[in-house]
């Protein structure tokens, strides 16, 4: 029996080491890596520059406490706001972590508008973390069964469905926040409307809501803008992210802009690792990097290379029904379940992951090459051609 709490169902393989787009097991054997650790290492496995900022700042001051100023992570919050066009953060350590800072957020919002029982709106199919308050505001079944009772204060509504908002909003008084992931990660990479979102900001705007984006996994240039809401022609009032933002480093961070940012006051809110020297030096050199190295103008070409060549391989078969996403975050629904595809994948040396049963979900890194992008798509052609 393993001495871990057996919550996941792991794949037979163990990992030791890796460099850029590529990992290595115990055995020798060489994997592209079409997942980056669920959207996490966008710049690929031991990045010089991040591997440089660990190391050069674990040498001087790994924690001291946000009892104290953090230079690090002043610069971080500065460099966010900058390429986010929000006002400020606050960090913890996961999107989970992320999320609940904006729901607290959003409660305090309304408290200080004298509303005693806040709601938030929240879609059907969202995955917004395991902690108790963000499986509450998750839409999946799945995900909450055994764990109540939920946190209240969640309404649940459709998505892509502005009226049913409007119809929240005629009989709901309570409601203080609209949150949403601009495409849904776990419940089978489903976009959001770019319409809908537009029409959700006006509708927040009207009605006083926060417009709250989760962008935990779309984040930090993994749909070819530092946010997916960049180029819609809207600001959210809250972003949370996480995942690419430490590229494995345990960051995570909510991001306010204009009377959100003035919620939280000394003492609403902490942590005593977020934000810490260590992570915020990693994510610092994380966001120069991709944003310095012109990582993310490449995004949205490269993705496009893939469904391309993963759209013409298997165009004979009838097989995909649909390629769904944005940039390097793509959603291959099959016409059936494809409950092997994974381990298949990994037997032929390539990382992947399905969502919502019948749906591949790759998220390679954002370095990826033309070269390793088409071999990537090949690779996945191939095992769906074979089911
Ligand atoms: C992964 C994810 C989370 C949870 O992040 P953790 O770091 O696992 O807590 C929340 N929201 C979205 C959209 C995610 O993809």
């Amino acid at each position: 029996m393993s001495a871990l709490m057996p919550t996941y169902a792991r794949l037979p393989v163990t990992f030791t080491h890796g460099e850029g787009v590529y990992l290595f097991d115990t055995e020798g054997r060489r994997y592209l890596d079409g997942l980056s650790g669920i959207a996490v290492t966008g710049l690929g496995h031991a990045h010089p520059a991040v591997t440089a900022a660990i190391q050069s700042q674990a040498s001087r001051l790994v924690h001291t406490s946000n009892l104290y100023g953090v230079a690090p992570q002043e610069q971080l919050a500065e460099r966010l706001t900058q390429v986010s066009g929000m006002d400020n953060c606050f960090f913890g350590n996961s999107g989970a972590e992320a999320n609940e800072a904006a729901i607290k957020l959003a409660r305090l919002y309304g408290h200080n508008r004298n509303i005693d029982k806040p709601a938030i709106i929240v879609l059907e199919g969202a995955f917004h973390g395991r902690t108790l308050a963000t499986l509450s505001a998750t839409g999946n079944r799945k995900i909450q069964a055994g764990f109540e009772p939920l946190v209240g204060g969640f309404v649940r509504a459709p998505r892509n469905d502005i009226a049913a908002l409007q119809a929240i909003a005629e009989h709901n008084p309570d409601v203080v926040a609209f949150l949403a992931e601009p495409i849904q990660g776990e419940g089978g990479v489903l976009p959001l409307d770019e319409d809908y979102l537009r029409q959700v900001r006006e509708l927040c705007d009207q009605q006083g809501w926060l417009m709250m984006l989760d962008e935990v996994q779309t984040g930090n240039g993994r749909t070819g803008t530092w946010f997916a809401y960049q180029g819609m022609g809207f600001t959210p009032d809250v972003v949370t992210t996480a995942k690419g933002l430490g590229n494995g480093v345990p960051i995570g961070a909510c991001l306010a802009r204009g009377e959100a940012a003035r919620v939280f006051g000394a003492g609403n809110h902490g942590s005593t690792y977020g934000g810490n020297p260590l992570v915020c030096a990693t994510a610092l050199a994380v966001v120069d990097s991709i944003v310095g190295e012109d990582v993310m103008a490449q995004v949205e070409r490269k993705g496009q290379l893939i469904r391309d060549t993963l759209g013409a391989a298997t165009a004979q078969s009838g097989r995909v029904v649909e390629i769904r996403g944005k940039g390097l975050m793509l959603g291959v629904q099959l016409d059936r379940d494809c409950p092997d595809i994974v381990a298949r994948a990994l037997a032929e040396g390539l990382l992947i992951n399905v969502t919502a049963g019948n749906t591949i979900r790759l998220l390679p890194p954002l370095i990826i090459t033309d070269e390793q992008a088409r071999e990537l798509a090949e690779g996945v052609a191939g095992l769906i051609l074979d089911l």
